[in-house]
């Protein structure tokens, strides 16, 4: 991982919501170079829906001051790590590695682990650990927290530095202390029934984490390095659930079901691995079990049969998976963007359309039809129509670079050079790479100059502009690293 630039917060003491929005900001700029980190549409929507709505409650019960909640980011970055883990970040982001989403059985225990992992955020321990440590630089602090993510991403690398003895420093320093612990347990315990969640998922998540410390398994488990289950947490989560409930969640969706499928084979577990997930719904017995299991299944077989390049296979399997699914509105939605999904894959650009389309031409389609229509229809040489909705997407997500990365795509189709070089340097700003932002910016000015394409008096000032002010951005960010 490249050297982080961290920005400068003073001596310590007070961390104001700003400097640690910007330290956040530091820290995920590098993510965003992490060749693990994944824009799945499917899985980014499915996670950042259920941290939005977390948010929400915590928002209505006083939890999140309206400081915090202007200032920082509320935006979920996903890992493409087959290790189970869940980190907050400085500033309101939040790591999700794609083994959690494949490990829970239903959107409850997914969203305890958000629940109590935002609650680190809106409780301001991220800002009283620093404030303990008053003696780090924000540099250090922030090479930690990079460090301790490699860590735990692989287990040898984190034994590598257990031999040099770093291990152990560097996950006390990120570690919140017991109280902190707990607090996070009872604040986010409290989002989850108006959030729209069954509190039951804590349960069933902590029975998970229970069975993974039994079994000693602390390597694929780095949640459970960093969340200790101590016999506190696990009686006072117990005694919180009203007396008589069952601590049993409901029955698993579905639309769960699959996207939990989905992060298992985006994991890359392995070619084999891929086989066998493959051929799972011929095996005895699969007709018998529950309509979820098989849903979770079917999706996954499919997805693996396309990765395998067996595009017939993985079209035979969505007939099953679209039987299971009916009547089921968001699964059936889950079920659409697979199979244009995997049309798309095996180059059937026709089939891709359809399958789109099934899903009604909303005008304001979600993120993940959205993105995939524009790829459908680049592929297609079509895609003309969809640099509106892209635009009025990104009026409201001015920090989707993917988003931003398409729309150049459409415009470069289209033959607009200097809207697609403005598109792309948006791009590069959205993921904080300042620096990658001017000199995508100064190209454009270059083309506008020679006058190659016919001269676009707006467009080229809209370039100016943006470019002075990401250039002030680029010198902000350079000084912070040189004060260092
Ligand atoms: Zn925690």
């Amino acid at each position: 991982m490249a050297q982080p630039r961290l920005p400068t917060l003073g001596d310590g003491g007070d961390l104001t919501a700003g400097a640690e929005r910007r330290l956040g900001d530091s820290i995920i700029r590098e993510l965003y170079r992490d060749p693990d980190y994944i824009d799945d549409p499917v899985l980014v929507e499915y996670v950042q829906t259920q941290w939005l709505a977390l948010l929400a409650a915590a928002r209505a019960r006083g939890e999140l001051s309206p400081e915090l909640d202007e200032r920082f980011a509320w935006e979920v970055l996903l890992g493409r790590d087959r290790s189970v883990n869940a980190f907050a970040l400085p500033g309101g982001y939040l790591g999700v590695h794609l083994g959690l989403i494949g490990v829970v059985a239903s959107r409850d225990e997914l969203a305890s682990v958000l629940a109590h992992e935002l609650s680190h955020v809106t409780q301001r321990h991220i800002a009283r650990l620093m404030a303990q440590q008053s003696r780090q630089t924000p540099l250090m602090i922030g090479a930690m927290i990079l460090g301790a993510l490699a860590a735990s991403k692989s287990p040898d690398a984190a034994q590598a530095l257990a031999i040099g003895g770093q291990a152990l420093v560097v996950q006390n320093q990120l570690n919140f202390s017991r109280d902190m612990e707990r607090e996070a347990d009872r604040v986010g315990y409290s989002l989850m029934a108006p959030a729209g969640f069954a509190p039951q998922g804590f349960v069933g998540m902590f029975d998970k984490l229970q069975q993974a410390n039994r079994l000693n398994d602390n390597g694929s488990w780095p949640y459970l390095r960093s969340h200790p289950l101590t016999t506190q947490r696990i009686a006072d989560m117990q005694s919180r659930l009203p007396p008589g409930a069952s601590t049993l969640a409901p029955a698993p969706a579905l639309e769960h079901a699959m996207v939990s499928a989905r992060a298992r084979v985006l994991s890359r577990p392995g070619v084999d691995v891929l086989r066998q997930w493959q051929a799972e719904p011929r095996s005895t017995g699969f007709a018998a079990q529950p309509a979820a299991r098989r849903a979770g299944a079917l999706y996954a077989a499919a997805l693996a049969a396309s990765q395998l390049r067996d595009h017939a296979g993985a079209r035979a399997l969505l007939v099953p998976l679209q039987a299971v699914v009916q009547g089921d509105a968001p699964a059936q939605r889950q079920v659409q963007l697979l199979a244009a999904e995997l049309a798309l894959a095996a180059g059937d650009v026709q089939a891709a359309r359809q399958a789109l389309s099934a899903g009604g031409g909303a005008a304001s389609p979600d993120r993940p039809t959205l993105l995939l229509r524009t790829q459908v229809l680049l592929r297609a040489g079509q895609a003309q129509d969809m640099a509106g909705p892209l635009q009025t997407w990104l009026a409201t997500h001015p920090r989707d670079a993917g988003a931003w990365q398409l729309l150049a795509s459409v415009w470069q189709a289209q033959g607009q050079v200097l809207r697609s070089v403005r598109a792309e340097a948006e791009a590069h700003a959205a993921r904080y790479d300042y620096a990658a932002a001017v000199d995508r910016f100064k190209a454009g000015q270059d083309v506008a100059r020679k006058g190659s394409a016919p001269a676009d008096f707006v467009e080229a000032s809209i370039i100016d502009t943006r470019l002075r002010a990401v250039e002030a951005l680029a010198r902000e960010q350079a000084q912070q690293a040189a004060e260092r």
